[in-house]
């Protein structure tokens, strides 16, 4: 220790870098983290928070709506962009600050600075400070990425910038097809906006189920989402307070604000990566083993950075993981097998496990179930929406690979259910679980004829 002023050095106080500073000093490191923007990274300061922030708002609108079939007269209601603004930059602006504070609490020293690796133990900070470490851990995060250059793309926003927007634009265009481009096209709608998304495939949320892309789509549609597949912005010109939105079909769009949410990007560049010996892999992120080593042995790396599973609570896991090998005497590895993950879209999306798709692949038999129903709530409502639950069975062995939900608050019931598949729950088990009645939950466990059964011995 004595030819290095720190144990460990992060770079991102993001999610990973601030749990894996934090768990690393409980165990007795001196710990050093940098920060060149705000504490809590992307999914505090510009991501999962202040988006949920904003499909609440969103979704007010519908609540108003639906409310008229339960009896109740909601005089119009008006929408003030501002006031929503300022409340979530204050509450980001706390988080940022409990997030300081858990540091501090564990004698995390934080510096405001940009972090640059000089060789494989000291790290340069941007007031030119050398700080030597025995370890580093990079935990950068990720960026938002444009694609192709295209003529007036320097009008385009990102969702950094969607946070930020002095008020509500009444048309958006969305490219994109992802998480973010279905999230956002629902809070703009929701907030009522006039929303188109264009999306470059033949469905949006490519890799997720195909009839989750499928349902998804149609009650998008219904909430009044235009949805353009096969196409991709070819250019955009400034006319007036709008923009002209050439599409690659040559359709012409006219938009108040256009966002591209068109991937992201591991944020490597300029942290003198290729100088020590860090190699990226072939998704561009940082390469590392089941530790999260990169091919230098004392530098780690955790989070979007190494572009596996570019979620929360997985740089979370893998940020205690690391902690956890090289400070508490626990060798951990993560798992990245069966993470459940949602979609916060309006309705929203819960999956956890395999698609039909990948399971017809993987597996020798597999069996399918699944429902499409109106909601209860939408009986007196009068709203046109149908929740669709879907369950893949290994069909030899009897356990749920995989469940996918649309409906509200499947981002919830997707947690629990993740529990069950985890565990390696069977069909029978869920088939055994008493229903809670009534909700929409019980079809999970009252699912009994197959849609579909496939394999050899489907064929026999
Ligand atoms: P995604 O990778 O999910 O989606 C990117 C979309 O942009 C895809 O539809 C892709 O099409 C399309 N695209 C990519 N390049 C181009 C291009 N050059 N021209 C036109 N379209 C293009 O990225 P997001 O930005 O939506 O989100 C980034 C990640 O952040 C997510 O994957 C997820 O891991 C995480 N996230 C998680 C959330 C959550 O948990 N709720 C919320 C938000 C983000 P194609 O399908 O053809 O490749």
């Amino acid at each position: 220790m004595a030819d290095y002023d720190v144990d460990l050095f992060v770079i991102g106080a993001g999610s990973g870098g601030v749990r894996a500073a934090r768990i690393a000093s409980s165990y007795g490191a001196s710990v050093m983290i940098a920060e060149e923007y705000r504490v809590g990274g992307t999914c505090v300061i510009r991501g999962c928070v202040p988006k949920k922030l904003l499909v609440y708002a969103s979704r007010f609108s519908g609540d108003f709506e639906d409310a008229a079939g339960y009896g109740w007269t909601v005089p119009d209601a008006t929408f003030h962009w501002p006031t929503l603004i300022a409340n979530k930059d204050r509450e980001i602006a706390r988080l940022e600050a409990a997030y300081t504070t858990t540091l501090e609490r564990f004698n995390v020293k934080l510096v405001k600075s940009r972090a640059v690796l000089e060789d494989a133990h000291t790290v340069r900070l941007s007031t030119g400070a050398r700080v030597r470490a025995e370890t580093i851990l990079i935990a950068t995060g990720a960026r938002p990425y444009h694609g192709a250059q295209i003529a007036g793309l320097d009008h385009v926003i990102s969702s950094n910038e969607a946070f930020h927007l002095k008020q509500l634009p009444k048309r958006v265009l969305v490219q994109g097809g992802g998480y973010i481009a279905v999230e956002f096209a629902g809070i703009f709608a929701g907030l009522g906006a006039q929303v188109t998304l264009v999306y470059r495939g033949e469905n949006i949320l490519r890799g997720f189920d195909d009839d989750v892309r499928e349902h998804l789509r149609s009650e998008m549609q219904r909430r009044g989402i235009k949805i353009i597949t096969k196409q991709t912005v070819a250019a955009i010109e400034k006319v007036g307070h709008g923009y002209d939105v050439e599409l690659s079909d040559n359709e012409q769009i006219m938009a108040d604000l256009v966002m591209f949410a068109t991937g992201r990007k591991p944020n490597v560049h300029g942290l003198g990566l290729e100088a020590v010996g860090v190699k990226l892999g072939e998704t561009g992120g940082i390469a590392v083993d089941g530790y999260s080593r990169t091919l230098v042995p004392n530098i780690y790396a955790v989070g979007d950075v190494t572009n596996r599973i570019n979620l929360t609570p997985v740089a979370i896991r893998e940020g205690h993981a690391f902690a956890d090998t090289v400070y508490g005497g626990k060798p951990t590895e993560v798992d990245h097998s069966n993470v459940p993950t949602a979609v916060f879209s309006e309705p929203e999306l819960g999956v956890v496990g395999l698609t039909e798709a990948q399971a017809r692949e993987r597996l020798a038999k597999v069996d399918i179930y699944k429902t499409s129903f109106r909601p209860m709530k939408a009986t007196l409502s009068g709203r046109d929406t149908r929740t669709f639950m879907k369950l893949v069975v290994d069909g030899v062995t009897d356990r749920v690979v995989g469940c996918h939900i649309i409906g509200l608050d499947a981002g919830e019931l997707i947690q629990l259910v993740g529990v069950a598949v985890r565990m390696g729950a069977t069909k029978a088990d869920f088939d055994a679980t008493m229903a809670v009645h009534p909700t929409a939950a019980e079809e999970l466990v009252t699912m009994r004829e197959k849609a579909m059964s496939y394999g050899r011995a489907a064929a026999e």
